[in-house]
């Protein structure tokens, strides 16, 4: 591979731009690089300058995104984590713990801990490392400029909608007999869930619902080609607060559904974990609502009542 090859992913249309910026050598700090940048092209946003150095300083495309991917998805998701560990120690927060009796152990989070980094290192590390192959192919851009923020708000609460439409079956279809029993039980091993609990469970399990995460935008560039790995990076990082915070354990008066009625939140899939049954819809509430599948003692009241009303 030649080294224009190796960083032409951000200025694909300007190979000299590419060639001056390149850290072709490696002998380059990313300081250095992003000085250059920001001198040569000054028009470039706070965050674009910062993208446009990582690949030249990286200087090899696959590496770069490989190597962002893996940390955007580890940092993210403890940095999210962090905050429900805090919270689990001060007492004037306790009174909105959906579960308050249930608090899990340090040895039932260490546990947890374990496992979790476990499957990021060999479950998740292996479609974040073979990604740039695949964007090269589906044709996901790295270049800057990014699209406008109105495109990227518009495809990130598009994902969401199919990402939960996903989630719902997938894990509908998981509380059925063998899938249950082999598969999604792990995750049910926390009746009371905390955040790092999350992305507790099985690889088969990962890895499908996991397509709900990756695969939707995948086949939205396949119909539109056009798709910028800043979006998808943007993406995953709402999914994975999104997936944590409802599995926080916690429904405080200023939680998002308090908000937005249809968004699910932490008390919504809470239920899940304690009923075994019910809220299998990740982001929203709508499926479990028309299809009649909400959890807990107050939707089972409501479905009663209307079984009654019909035989009446
Ligand atoms: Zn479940
Ligand atoms: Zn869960």
């Amino acid at each position: 591979m030649s080294a224009l090859a190796a960083s032409a992913a951000v200025f694909p249309t300007n190979t000299t731009l590419t060639e001056l910026l390149s850290n072709k050598d490696g002998l380059l700090s990313f300081g250095q690089v992003l000085n250059n940048v920001a001198t040569m092209q000054p028009q470039l946003s706070f965050m674009e300058k910062y993208w446009a150095s990582w690949y030249m300083y990286m200087n090899n495309d696959r590496l770069a995104t490989g190597v962002m991917f893996f940390l955007l998805h580890e940092f993210m998701y403890f940095f999210r984590c962090a905050p429900w560990f805090i919270i689990d120690n001060l007492r004037f927060l306790q009174k909105w713990k959906i579960q308050p009796t249930k608090k899990p152990s340090a040895k039932e989070q260490l546990h947890c801990l374990k496992s979790v980094l476990l499957s990021h290192f060999l479950v998740e590390a292996i479609p974040i490392w073979t990604f740039h192959p695949m964007c090269e192919k589906l044709g996901i851009t790295m270049e800057v400029p990014f699209p406008s923020w109105q495109k990227m708000t518009l495809e990130i609460s598009l994902f969401f909608f199919l990402e939960d439409m996903w989630h719902y079956w997938a894990h509908r279809l998981f509380h059925y007999g063998i899938f249950y029993k082999y598969i999604h039980k792990q995750h049910h091993r926390y009746a009371a869930p905390f955040g790092l609990a999350a992305e507790y469970a099985h690889p088969a399990e990962t890895l499908s619902l996991g397509f709900g995460t990756v695969g939707m935008p995948i086949l939205y560039c396949l119909y539109t080609k056009n798709l910028h790995l800043f979006t998808l990076c943007l993406w995953i990082t709402l999914r994975l607060f999104q997936a944590v915070d409802s599995h926080s354990g916690y429904d405080f008066p200023w939680s998002l559904n308090k908000f937005l009625p249809f968004w699910a939140g932490a008390e919504h899939h809470d239920l899940h974990h304690h009923y075994f049954i019910g809220n299998y819809a990740s982001s929203f509430r709508w499926w479990d609502y028309y299809l009649d599948t909400e959890a807990g003692p107050e939707a089972k009241m409501e479905r009663e009542e209307r079984m009654k009303k019909k035989n009446n």
